[in-house]
Parts: structure tokens; C-alpha cells; sequence
């Protein structure tokens, strides 16, 4: 699905990712933790396409095709999906209006026709039972006066609307209460398929007791330093980073 081979990217003449490689298989959740500051978001971006970023060497290929060169809304036509990053509020645009438009620009992207609007809000709100979310999202503008368990489960829902083949979600290091936590683990957890990959990334251990991966690889400086299974994220919890970090620098 997705395979990173000795990528190099740049901030404003900085080198934060120094040679990563990675790679996942259909249907497989892969976690990437690290300290702060590693490049873990730098990473998300760089998949992405955000612009601000140089990538100055080697490859991505997603289902065999090098997106580097491509614009963000053809990664996202592809099905790649950045999830949990720091959410815009729309006043006066409500939840479904949004989700039907990004799911257009998808199918436009795509040469396909709109979506039938009917069709689609039913489907929302099967969506939303599905993900034990309240259907009085769906009428409410985007992230306006959400809580910070609201707007998580909002994009939860809109992962789940774009239908991606790789989710991305790269958790805020801001957390989230565990109530919250529990609720986007579910949703995250019913949207596993055989079909979507998924790439979890984060800063804390806690997020894995919930959204167990089949890979736990761990990054630092820039760089994957260790690959391991679930395990791993339990022996870094008791260990900390520091460990890992000399490896790496040895
Ligand atoms: P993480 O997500 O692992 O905490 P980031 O990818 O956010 O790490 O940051 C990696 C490094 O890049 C850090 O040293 C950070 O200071 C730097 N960095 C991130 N964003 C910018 C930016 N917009 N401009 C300059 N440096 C940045
Ligand atoms: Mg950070
Ligand atoms: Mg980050």
C-alpha cells in the first residue's frame, strides 16, 4: 500500500527527516512513536503534500505510484487521508454540507459524477450510528464550539465519509480526555478493513492500548531507529526514548 524508501525532507533549509523508510501492507495498522520533535508530523506532511516542506531525496510510493510529485488533491483523490490535525471551525457551513463537498472534490478529482445528495445524508447517518456519534453533528457548523472530543469524533466521521485506502492520524500532543480517547479508538477500530491501511501516530503509548497496530516502529531524529510489534510500544513506555535515541546516534 504504502512504501517509504530513504526519504530526505527539509524545513527552511533544516533536514528533519534524515532517511526514513517504511513500509505497510494492506489492511495494516502501523503506529510511529518518538519525543517530540522527531519529524513525526513533518512525515505526515511530507505524505500529504502540505507545502513548506523540501523533500530533497528518495521516494513514496502509494499502491506502486510516486505521489511526491503530485498536488495534495490528487494524493487525496488516490485515497490518502490526513486525520487529527488542528481543525478550522466554518461558522454557518454545517457538518454534512462539508463532508459532501470534500467527498465531491474527491470524485471530481477522480472524473467521477457529484454524489446524490439524498443518498449521502442517509448514509451520514448510518455512518453515524455506526461510530456511536450523535446525528446533531451533522447539523451543526464545522468545529464551531465543538470540545476537543467533538471535533476528534468530527473527523472520525469524515475519515469514514472519504472512505481513504491510508489514514494518517497524527494525534495532538494536546490528547484527549479518556472518554474521548475510548470513543475515537471505536470509530477508528470499525473503520479497519482489509482494504485501508493505516499509519497512527503518537507521542503517547495510552492511544495503543486502544488502537492496537500490527507494527510499532519507533522514530527519532528523523529516522525509524526500531521496528518491533505491539510490545515495543509497552517496553518504550517503561523505558522512555533515551535508549533509543543513542542507538540511533551510535
Ligand atoms: P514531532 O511531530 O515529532 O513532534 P515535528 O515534525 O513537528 O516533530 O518537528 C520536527 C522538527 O522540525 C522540530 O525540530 C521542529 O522544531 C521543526 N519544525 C517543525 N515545523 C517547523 C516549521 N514550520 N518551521 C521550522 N521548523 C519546524
Ligand atoms: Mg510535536
Ligand atoms: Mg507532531
Amino acid at each position: 500500500m504504502l512504501e517509504i524508501k530513504n526519504l530526505r525532507a527539509e524545513i527552511e533549509g533544516q533536514e528533519i527527516l534524515k532517511g526514513l523508510n517504511l513500509s505497510i501492507g494492506p489492511g495494516e495498522v502501523h503506529a510511529i512513536m518518538g519525543p517530540n520533535g522527531s519529524g513525526k508530523s513533518t512525515l505526515a506532511h511530507v505524505l500529504t503534500g502540505r507545502e513548506g516542506y523540501e523533500v530533497t531525496g528518495g521516494e513514496v510510493l502509494f499502491q506502486g505510484r510516486n505521489v511526491l510529485e503530485m498536488e495534495p488533491e490528487e494524493r487525496a483523490a488516490l485515497g490518502m487521508f490526513l486525520a487529527f490535525q488542528y481543525p478550522v471551525e466554518i461558522p454557518g457551513v454545517t457538518m454534512t454540507t462539508f463532508l459532501k463537498e470534500a467527498v465531491n472534490s474527491i470524485r471530481k478529482a477522480r472524473g467521477e459524477k457529484e454524489i446524490d445528495a439524498l443518498q449521502f445524508t442517509k448514509e451520514l447517518r448510518e455512518r453515524c450510528k455506526l461510530l456511536n456519534i450523535s446525528q446533531d453533528m451533522l447539523r451543526r457548523s464545522v468545529n464551531t464550539g465543538f470540545s476537543g472530543g467533538e471535533k476528534k469524533r468530527a473527523e472520525v466521521l469524515q475519515m469514514a465519509a472519504l472512505e481513504p485506502k491510508l489514514a494518517i492520524l497524527d494525534e495532538t500532543d494536546s490528547g484527549l480526555d479518556i472518554d474521548a480517547l475510548k470513543t475515537v479508538s471505536d470509530g477508528v477500530n470499525r473503520l479497519r478493513s482489509p482494504e485501508r491501511s493505516m499509519l497512527v501516530i503518537t507521542h503517547y503509548q495510552r492511544l495503543l492500548n486502544y488502537i492496537v497496530p500490527d507494527r510499532v516502529h519507533v522514530m527519532v531524529r528523523g529516522q525509524i531507529v526500531k521496528s518491533g510489534d505491539k510490545n515495543l510500544a509497552l517496553q518504550l513506555e517503561e523505558q522512555g526514548y533515551a535508549e533509543f535515541a543513542e542507538e540511533a546516534a551510535a
